[in-house]
């Protein structure tokens, strides 16, 4: 298992055609540890997790991609994060019976929204209605609205693994749809076990034996928070300073849990009074 928490990108040599593989585990695990998700929310997280990975290496930035499903139905929201550096972070919410497949009956009605957030510069963020069987046919949608590529993704989860497929076509000028369709039936053959079990080279190999592959170094993936005492700060900053005296009055101290590490977070009056304390010289204040 040379491949876990890794994610490949490749290129079929003399063709429009690009790819990317990715395999989750020491990530995926540390995403179930922190909640008792049912089956079907896990399945669902897990396949949305190896989605945001392959999504995020599609393009070209520096920052964070969140990619997040809201709905009416039982399960409502879902966020996956991950970072160009390839940090993750994920989170599910759920109510009572979650039915075990068909997006619409999980999700009810609902969107899937994409978020680049650049380190430099302004967010940018595409909406699409949540449509389709499965979670790869709403992002297939996505990708074929906003970036007018072909694209097709395979994925898969279980308790141990999380992983996905995606190919991609190159924008060209020759007619090169033969070679598309031929590629997206080889890899229609994929079973899940292999996408979570197989060393990348041997599922290209299987796959695309008759072509030459080009096979990049593989790119680190792993769980991490990016919250932080200082970002609870300034959170708190900006809800103003009544309010936050007015939550320290009733609840004696201000507690704050990040949903997506269970890390824990106190102020107390001292930390608050510190925290809303005007600054002296507010051009030499050290900066954290
Ligand atoms: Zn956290």
């Amino acid at each position: 298992m040379s491949d876990n928490d890794r994610l490949y990108r490749f290129l079929i040599e003399n063709s429009h055609v690009r790819g990317e593989l990715v395999h989750l585990n020491a990530t995926w695990q540390a995403v179930l540890e922190r909640a008792d998700y049912p089956d079907t929310v896990k399945n669902m997280l897990g396949e949305a997790l190896a989605a945001c990975a392959l999504l995020a290496a599609t393009i070209k930035f520096s920052g964070s991609l969140i990619l997040q499903i809201r709905g009416d139905g039982p399960l409502h929201l879902l966020v996956v994060q991950t970072t160009s550096e390839g940090s993750m972070r994920a989170i599910a919410r759920w109510n009572g019976q979650v039915p075990e497949q068909g997006l619409h009956d999980i999700f009810g009605q609902g969107q899937m929204v994409i978020t680049i957030e650049p380190i430099d510069g302004e967010p940018y963020q595409g909406i699409i209605a949540l449509e389709g069987e499965h979670l790869k046919d709403a992002l297939e949608a996505y990708f074929t609205q906003s970036e007018q590529l072909n694209t097709r993704l395979w994925l898969a989860a279980d308790n141990k693994s999380c992983g996905g497929f995606l190919l991609q076509e190159l924008p060209n000028n020759k007619d090169d749809d033969f070679s598309w369709e031929h590629f997206n039936h080889l890899a229609d053959t994929l079973r899940d076990e292999e996408i979570l079990q197989l060393p990348a080279q041997d599922i290209l190999h299987r796959l695309f034996h008759e072509e030459d592959i080009r096979l990049f170094d593989p790119e680190p993936m792993c769980f991490r928070c990016s919250c932080s005492k200082e970002r609870i700060s300034s959170m708190l900053l900006s809800l103003g300073s009544d309010e936050v005296h007015d939550i320290l009055e009733e609840q004696g101290k201000i507690k704050v849990d990040c949903e997506f590490c269970n890390a824990h977070y106190e102020f107390d009056r001292i930390d608050v009074d510190a925290l809303f304390a005007p600054t002296i010289g507010s051009s030499t204040a050290t900066k954290h």
